[in-house]
């Protein structure tokens, strides 16, 4: 299996299995995109996100929310604010 080229440059420690798309604002399980032209982007068809550098562990995201689930929904918005 391809390795993640997020977890290749961040050094911070792995918190959840599961990251957090700051351009669509929805889930999806870490070692989950889809490679286009080399690069690792959101699994999300319709967004532009990549899996790199717009990704966040969703244990920051639930840092600030508590009330979101340890095991988010496929699909479901979740908003930073
Ligand atoms: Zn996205």
């Amino acid at each position: 299996m391809e390795a993640s080229h997020r977890d290749r440059i961040f050094s911070d420690p792995k918190r959840s299995d599961y990251l957090w798309c700051l351009h669509c604002e929805r889930t999806y399980e870490r070692g989950k995109w889809r490679t286009l032209r080399g690069f690792q982007m959101c699994p999300y068809l319709d967004c532009d996100g990549d899996a790199v550098i717009d990704a966040l562990d969703w244990a920051a995201i639930r840092d600030e929310h508590p009330e979101y689930p340890e095991r988010p929904k496929w699909g479901a918005v979740y908003h930073w604010e």
